[in-house]
């Protein structure tokens, strides 16, 4: 079984049913659902067709990715050629414009900016520098190309070295937030996290609707990687988005905090999904370059739990092949790589459940158990056990399909549906009788269950239990 898990941004060239269904053959385990582009309502179809390519052996899982207070530039017909030398002028605070002048959507940025500051635009592709500024708010901006190239309408536009004064839950997040939550997306990430309090209104909105949808921090402003630990403390799950972190922070500190995030997110035993540009000439290109296949496999061995792609599957050429050159990737890396498991750090959520689900994957070792089962209600309890990274395969044993696909992002970890959830061991040996009828558990294994008792009390993870599957099909308790 693959552990890694493959995220695919959903785009124009992924968004039929028909390319929608290949991805999912092809070995993606999330849909991400990038809502910085298009209305929030215009994603509701999306969700409907991906759930309809759930079987009774597989969900699907939605990654819904707000917006966050990232600056764009506005609408604009076609493509733009900026030429080195050429003065271009950015109108502020327009969300769409005609004339030659490029409209920036936010309009404090022409008070914000001062003479000579950098302007990068699409992820660094351009590079302007400010030559003169009105120095109000939605006014003009007078910048000189000193890196041109060809521009496209909504491109992102990054100054480094500022913090611009957005709250990280703008009105658009609020509104996309509040289309996830009612959709139905199974995780949230939070785009241009500066500190852990910008993680709480997803946190208090999931909470209102009485969810408990995991969120995921997009760590991509250097502000992100000084409050790195209070972050993640607060967060279920992590994004190295280097995307917009390799134009805020020097291109080649990127991989050194690739690393840092990763061991971060590794200690606390969450997850942590690599970002953008993987596969980048694949958007173009059948095949990547050894270069890129490196960078996949350099995540995966770096700790990454979850690797991306953006602009491959969105709007790529190729972005079926892109999914399963990932697949690819990530199973070699994995055949390489004996799992050394990990063992998170001291932490002060959910401690009692972290503590039972290290003691089920120690006596999953011990044992020599090949499986451990979980029982969950909302995805934590196996959130916890796989943080521990065992060499088993680990089952979510659930009654919930929103808990079963949550599991889709966690590394290692499958799901099982059971009918009735509350009749304590005998829910798991059912689980067991579904696993050993699929040929998932073979006759001698043990079995490692964990479970509440009784097993839906709220936040009662409290029970272990040794079994094993006996030749005749019986399951018996043993040493
Ligand atoms: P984005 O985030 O694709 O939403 O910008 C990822 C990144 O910045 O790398
Ligand atoms: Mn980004």
């Amino acid at each position: 079984m693959r552990r890694t898990r493959v995220v695919a941004t959903v785009g124009p060239s992924s968004w039929d049913s028909d390319n929608l269904s290949a991805l999912f053959d092809a070995g993606a385990d999330v849909f991400r659902l990038n809502y910085s582009h298009g209305e929030p309502e215009h994603k509701t179809e999306l969700y409907e067709k991906i759930r309809s390519l759930e079987t009774s052996e597989r969900t699907t899982c939605i990654l819904a990715d707000l917006p966050g207070p990232k600056l764009r530039l506005g609408e604009f017909d076609g493509v733009r050629l900026l030429r080195n030398g050429d003065i271009v002028r950015l109108i502020c605070g327009k969300t769409s414009y005609d004339g030659p002048e490029l409209p920036v959507e936010y309009d404090g940025l022409s008070a914000e900016l001062k003479v000579g500051d950098a302007i990068l635009l699409a992820d660094g592709l351009i590079r302007l520098s400010v030559k003169e500024t009105s120095g109000v708010r939605a006014s003009f901006v007078d910048c000189l190309v000193e890196d041109g190239g060809p521009l496209t309408s909504r491109k992102g536009i990054n100054v480094p070295g500022t913090t611009i004064d957005l709250p990280a839950i703008g009105p658009k997040d609020e509104k996309a937030l509040a289309h996830a939550i009612e959709a139905g997306a199974d995780w949230i990430a939070v785009s241009y996290v500066r500190t852990a309090e910008d993680i709480r209104p997803a946190k208090d909105a999931v909470r209102a609707a009485g969810l408990h949808t995991p969120i995921i921090a997009k760590i991509e402003h250097p502000s992100a990687l000084k409050n790195l630990h209070s972050i993640l403390e607060a967060a279920d799950g992590v994004m190295v988005a280097r995307g917009d972190l390799g134009v805020e922070i020097p291109l080649e500190l990127v991989p050194l905090a690739q690393q840092n995030i990763i061991d971060a997110g590794l200690m606390r035993g969450m997850i942590v999904i690599v970002a953008t540009q993987m596969l980048e000439s694949m958007t173009l290109n059948p095949r990547p370059t050894r270069a890129e296949v490196s960078d996949v496999s350099t995540a995966i061995r770096q700790g990454g739990t979850a690797v991306m792609l953006s602009g491959e599957t969105a709007s790529g050429e190729h972005p079926i092949k892109a999914v399963e050159t990932m697949v690819r990737i990530a199973k070699a890396t994995e055949d390489g790589l004996a799992n050394s498991g990990g063992t998170p750090g001291a932490l002060s959520k959910f401690r009692s459940t972290r503590a039972v689900a290290h003691a089920g994957v120690e006596l999953a070792r011990t044992s020599g158990a090949r499986h451990i089962l979980v029982a969950t209600q909302h995805g934590n309890a196996p959130r916890l056990v796989s943080g521990y990274r065992p060499d088993m395969v680990v089952t979510a044993v659930t009654d919930r399909i929103r808990a079963a696909r949550r599991m889709n992002l966690l590394p290692g970890v499958k799901s099982v549906m059971v009918d009735e959830y509350e009749r304590g061991s005998q829910t798991m040996q059912e689980a067991i009788r579904i696993l050993a009828a699929e040929g998932s558990i073979k006759s001698g294994e043990r079995i490692v269950a964990i479970s509440g008792s009784p097993l839906a009390m709220r936040g009662a993870t409290s029970t272990i239990r040794l079994y094993r599957l006996e030749p005749d099909g019986t399951i018996s308790g043993t040493e």
